[in-house]
């Protein structure tokens, strides 16, 4: 019988040993971000294709400690599928989340498995960590939303 935490740093583990979406494709029409997190040695890239409003794909790659690269794993398998509005309402209850604010349970219900990283909010140098994926795919968002 699992308790919260344990099954949470279960989540985290198995992002970390099976990440997905792993690899970048670079095929056309492509965002891609990279973002460093000097203090961890956290290094990642992200890309994203967005079509007709919606996120297609999202590829993670890079290198850093288990909380920022299943992280990657678990913000792309979450964003795929989402429109730009959904995906920029998660990013931010992602953020929300991790600095320590209590979402509703609707919005926890969305987050999925990236409720796995609540507990980064009791280890503020981790945010960093936790949160360089979503920066890095807000960030392509962003191209995209001021390239139309
Ligand atoms: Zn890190």
């Amino acid at each position: 019988f699992m308790d919260l935490k344990t099954l949470y740093r279960q989540v985290i583990m198995d992002h970390y040993k099976n990440p997905k979406n792993k690899g970048l494709k670079m095929t056309s029409p492509y965002h891609l971000v990279h973002l460093t997190n000097p203090s961890c040695g956290d290094d990642i890239q992200v890309e994203i294709i967005v079509e007709n409003g919606i996120v297609t794909d999202v590829r993670q790659d890079g290198k850093g400690c288990s909380i920022c690269l299943s992280s990657a794993s678990v913000m792309s398998e979450l964003l795929i599928g989402k429109t730009v509005e959904e995906a920029k309402t998660i990013i931010n209850d992602f953020y929300s989340m991790v600095k320590g604010e209590d979402l509703d349970e609707v919005k926890e219900e969305e987050l999925q498995e990236a409720i796995a990283y609540k507990g980064v909010r009791d280890f503020p140098a981790r945010i960093k960590c936790a949160t360089l994926a979503w920066k890095c795919v807000e960030k392509a968002i962003d191209e995209v939303e001021s390239n139309e």
